[in-house]
């Protein structure tokens, strides 16, 4: 399920980032949000949500709850907003066989939409993401003038930038400070 989390956090910073990197980044929103977001898809999800009415809107409102949930300050808040988001969108384990792949579990959401089968897959992976590793794996990115979230895999929870442009960004800030007499 980890494989979710790099979409996750794209989703969530493609729809509601207002600062990315140091430079002042309009959400993408509607048939933008849309067309970017399925473009980072493999089919048949892809194409399922770019078929769909409405997708931009659902994606929006879906990254809003996972933004929500990524950044609660305390563990029982953060849970609280998984499980509403697991009840919400019907996920349900079930295998799938895609095409060249052995059979693998999915959590898609019961729900009739692609955005509410993409919502019960996201939210199913950030539970077991708290599960697997605890609580303090999503956050903020620490860079200056950068809003975006990150989902922190690494083995010793050592994340702490959005990109690996954030993370060159804030080393040379690092260097410059020590340098200033
Ligand atoms: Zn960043």
């Amino acid at each position: 399920m980890t494989r979710q989390a790099p979409l996750i956090a794209e989703l969530v910073n493609l729809a509601t980032a207002h600062w990315r990197g140091g430079a002042s980044v309009q959400p993408l929103a509607g048939e933008d949000l849309a067309a970017t977001f399925a473009a980072q898809l493999r089919d048949p999800t892809s194409a399922a949500l770019r078929a769909a009415p409405d997708t931009g809107r659902h994606l929006t409102e879906l990254a809003a709850e996972l933004r929500q949930a990524l950044l609660a300050e305390h563990p029982a808040d953060q849970a609280a907003r998984i499980n509403a988001m697991i009840r919400r969108y019907g996920a349900q384990p079930y295998l799938v066989e895609d095409v060249g792949q052995p059979f693998h579990l999915h959590f898609h959401g019961s729900g009739g939409t692609p955005v509410e089968a993409l919502g019960g897959e996201f939210a199913t992976a950030l539970a077991l993401i708290v599960d697997g590793y605890g609580p303090d794996r999503f956050g903020q990115c620490a860079a200056h003038q950068c809003e975006a979230v990150y989902i922190d895999l690494t083995r010793n929870a050592s994340r702490r930038y959005c990109s690996a442009a954030c993370t060159a960004r804030a080393k040379t800030a690092a260097y410059r400070s020590r340098r200033q007499p």
